[in-house]
């Protein structure tokens, strides 16, 4: 078809500096191996910390949920698409994270648009980490309150930040809890302190630190023993719930407000009783099964280690994601392609993921990794890291 010829430029250059990308198909259900074109590889770069994509429980839950009430809802929830089950997870999810109450959105991405695009006025300021996630940006922009970005989880700019806003009527800290392509975890004990001290809400996106961090997973802010002091925890139940959707937990006048101002949450239809009764099963195994969490942690200490005594730049990660920083974007993906020649599904991210100049090989170990597949992972991450001369 014609009258896209406006877009074929930028495409021809992307193939030049071989930064584009085919979408990689698997053939087999998420794990700690996958099938990608007819061959078995370790999986390294799922968000499915826990396995809980294939949990048996949850399996079981969505298949009775979709006998009993059907593929899908038909509405969204604000005129005919709350069922019982929508609001019992969001009773177990405010229970789980110590909060008032709890909302669910069709994602996480769709949680942080949301939530910001709902409470923010051109009265307002918001206070964004530099390295927050696409979904909080867009959020912002999707507002009229003033837009202050403080440095990478810089407390020394966060303050001047705050300092520099005392005209607003309300000034909100918004950061991820564990950042999605460095692996570490926001230093949440000093924002709080700051926020307090300013009269400022926090806003934490926990994405990768639900099912990760706190006990039984509950996040960051229940891993810094931070209950009650952050105002708004965002979730997703995309990544180690293993199954589709955000949420958000808060008090319940947010809650409420959201109810009747969240426009994703008014306008795009519920998830189907598949994803909500997997996704209260998900809860009820983070509840049951902690044994998951700790050998997801076993797994993380020793594939880092295992990494980092290569050689490999790991950066600041302290956290399941690691990633091996390469920097050139075209050398990134020869990494990524010939660590799937050789075994290993790692994909490379490049920019607008990342900034330019700091494109790597994104690794996410699971608990369901064992350890004879991640040394072997290791193994091959050697090999091919000297055949490129990225380690000695
Ligand atoms: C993945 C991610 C999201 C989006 O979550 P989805 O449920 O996949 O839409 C939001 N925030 C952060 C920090 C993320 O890493």
């Amino acid at each position: 078809m014609k009258g896209f010829d406006f877009l074929k430029e930028e495409l021809k250059e992307m193939k030049k500096a071989g930064t584009f990308r085919e979408l990689v198909s698997i053939e087999s259900e998420q794990g700690s191996k996958v099938i990608i074109n007819g061959r078995t590889l370790i999986q390294l770069s799922s968000n499915n910390y826990l396995g809980l994509t294939s949990h048996p429980r949850l399996k079981e839950a969505s298949i009775k949920a979709v006998e009993e009430y059907g593929a899908g809802t038909g509405s969204v929830r604000t005129i005919a698409g709350t069922f019982s089950m929508h609001a019992e997870l969001e009773k177990k999810l405010a229970e789980f994270k110590h909060t008032e109450a709890a909302l669910v959105f069709q994602s996480g991405f769709t949680t942080n648009q949301g939530v910001l695009s709902a409470i923010l006025t051109e009265k307002d300021v918001v206070i964004s980490d530099e390295l927050n996630h696409a979904s909080i940006i867009d959020g912002i922009r999707l507002t009229k309150a003033a837009r202050k970005v403080y440095q990478h989880v810089d407390m020394k700019d966060l303050e001047r930040a705050l300092q520099e806003s005392s005209q607003y009527r309300k000034r909100v800290i918004v950061t991820d809890g564990v950042f999605s392509m460095d692996g570490n975890i926001a230093p949440l004990p000093e924002i709080v302190q700051l926020a307090e001290k300013y009269d400022a809400i926090v806003m934490v996106d926990d994405a990768h630190a639900s099912g990760v961090l706190g006990e039984n997973g509950r996040g960051t802010v229940n891993h810094f023993k931070l209950d009650g002091r952050v105002h708004i925890q965002v979730g997703t139940l995309s990544k180690a719930v293993g199954v589709l959707g955000g949420y958000i937990a808060s008090s319940r006048t947010l809650i409420d407000y959201l109810i009747h101002k969240g426009r994703p949450f008014l306008f795009s239809t519920s998830h189907p009783p598949a994803v909500t009764a997997a996704c209260s099963a998900a809860i009820d195994v983070l509840m049951n099964e902690p044994e998951l969490i700790e050998t997801l942690w076993e797994n993380t200490v020793f594939f880092k280690d295992g990494l980092r005594k290569l050689g490999f730049q790991t950066g600041l990660s302290e956290t399941p994601i690691t990633p091996v920083i390469i920097g050139d974007e075209a050398l990134t993906h020869q990494f990524s392609d010939l660590l799937m020649k050789e075994g290993v599904f790692a994909q490379g991210i490049a920019f607008p993921t990342v900034a330019k100049g700091k494109a790597r090989v994104r690794t996410i170990v699971t608990a369901q990794h064992s350890k004879e597949e991640l040394t072997e992972a290791l193994r091959i991450f050697q090999r091919v890291g000297k055949q490129l001369n990225i380690i000695s």
